[in-house]
């Protein structure tokens, strides 16, 4: 069987034009995931790039063409690192765009004007294509937070990885090739890099939308699993968490402690400064909460002015300080409304698996149980036994 080159390029072209156009039409629904506007802008500069360089080159100037269309190639794979970082929130400085730039800038420049050299230009560019093709991939296999399934994320990876070793392999396959053979067919010499970059393009298409699937349905998740006025977890959020904490507590024969915590005299708030005077003492709750507990910890509003805390890996007698110092801190915290300092206290129950089952009906019931007993001890106080 024998393939066309010039036909698979254009397959190829119409490939990366339909991801293209996929990525921008859902980034005007996402405009929150700025990764998915960057992909679709790097991934059309791509198909401009593979355009000039594999279709048009037979149309237009070859010197017009050939680096004009490296360079976009170029450009947009780098592009399209900076996309993935997005897409992870990792950082991106101005010197990731400012060393592309460059990188595209000496490429465009070699290519256009220094190269003669059909062989050498087609290496250069194989090499540098490769070496930015295995950065995306390296971004892919990096660890990333909240991911269901790491499954679709190692997909692109690895059709990264592919594609950065086939570009790498053709470049030095054609530096070790006898110069002076007679005139090249690029075409033709690309041909296993155009096949490579055909299976690129199918599976990244399919990882991409995977990948974005499942940020998407993590973000509704959250969504559906916080309080929007505190920021904590809500009731059903808290309890999903609680539930896995417990779990793998269980197996791995850990204690955990559970904090019920109910602020004083809250209705007072409300009735002395108002309705918002009470919100924003809610919210502040929440801030302190966030500051004082540590990465694992989970807090959630259990419902009205009532908060949980749980705490991994901590047996009671560890957990009770913890609940004295959020007690402290929030007896000392002042919240200013309209001119006037609010402050507040709160009771705290605290209850932990190292004394019952370790069920989470089983610690809210005893946690709850203690928070009243703090309740009719006066307020302001923590019972932990
Ligand atoms: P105690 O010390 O016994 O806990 O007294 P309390 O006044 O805090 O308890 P109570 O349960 O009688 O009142 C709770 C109040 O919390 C009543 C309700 O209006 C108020 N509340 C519940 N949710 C919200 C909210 O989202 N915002 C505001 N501002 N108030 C809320
Ligand atoms: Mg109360
Ligand atoms: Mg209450």
């Amino acid at each position: 069987m024998s393939i066309d080159p010039l036909t698979l390029a254009i397959v190829l072209v119409f490939l990366m034009a339909q991801a293209a156009a996929a990525l921008l039409f859902l980034a005007l629904g996402h405009p929150q995931e700025r990764g998915i506007k960057h992909a679709g802008f790097a991934i059309l500069s791509q198909t401009l790039g593979a355009g000039l360089a594999l279709v048009f080159r037979n149309i237009l100037p070859a010197t017009l063409v050939i680096g004009l269309g490296n360079a976009l190639l170029l450009g947009g794979t780098c592009h399209l690192f900076l996309a993935v970082r997005l897409f992870y929130g990792r950082r991106v400085s101005f010197w990731y765009p400012l060393a592309a730039g460059a990188l595209v800038g000496f490429a465009f420049l070699r290519i256009t004007f220094l190269q003669e050299n059909t062989q050498a230009r087609l290496a250069l560019a194989s090499l540098l294509l490769g070496v930015t093709a295995l950065a995306v991939a390296w971004e892919f296999s990096r660890k990333s937070r909240d991911e269901v399934w790491v499954g679709p994320r190692w997909l692109c990876a690895a059709v990264f990885l592919g594609f950065g070793l086939a570009e790498l392999s053709q470049s030095l396959k054609l530096y070790r090739m006898p110069t002076g053979v007679g005139p090249l067919d690029v075409l033709s010499i690309s041909l296993p890099m155009l096949v490579a970059g055909l299976i690129l393009y199918a599976f990244m298409g399919l990882g991409l939308a995977l990948v974005l699937a499942q940020r998407l349905e993590a973000r509704q998740q959250r969504f559906a699993q916080s309080d929007l006025l505190t920021g904590l977890s809500n009731r059903r959020g808290f309890e999903a968490y609680a539930t896995r904490v417990l779990a793998r507590a269980r197996t791995q024969g850990q204690f955990t402690s559970l904090l019920m915590l109910d602020v004083d005299h809250f209705k007072r708030v409300n009735d002395t400064y108002g309705h918002g005077a009470g919100d924003l003492v809610l919210e502040s709750l929440g801030d302190l909460l966030h500051q004082h507990l540590r990465e694992r910890d989970g807090a959630g509003r259990h419902g009205g002015e009532e908060l949980t805390v749980l705490l991994p890996d901590t047996h009671q007698s560890f957990a009770a300080p913890v609940a004295e110092r959020i007690r402290q801190a929030v007896e000392a915290m002042e919240v200013s409304w309209e001119g006037r300092i609010i402050s507040v206290t709160i009771s705290i129950g605290v209850a932990s698996t190292a004394e019952t089952d370790s069920d989470l009906a089983a610690l809210f019931q005893l946690a709850d149980a203690r928070l009243y007993r703090a309740k009719a001890g006066g307020r302001n106080r923590v019972v932990a036994d």
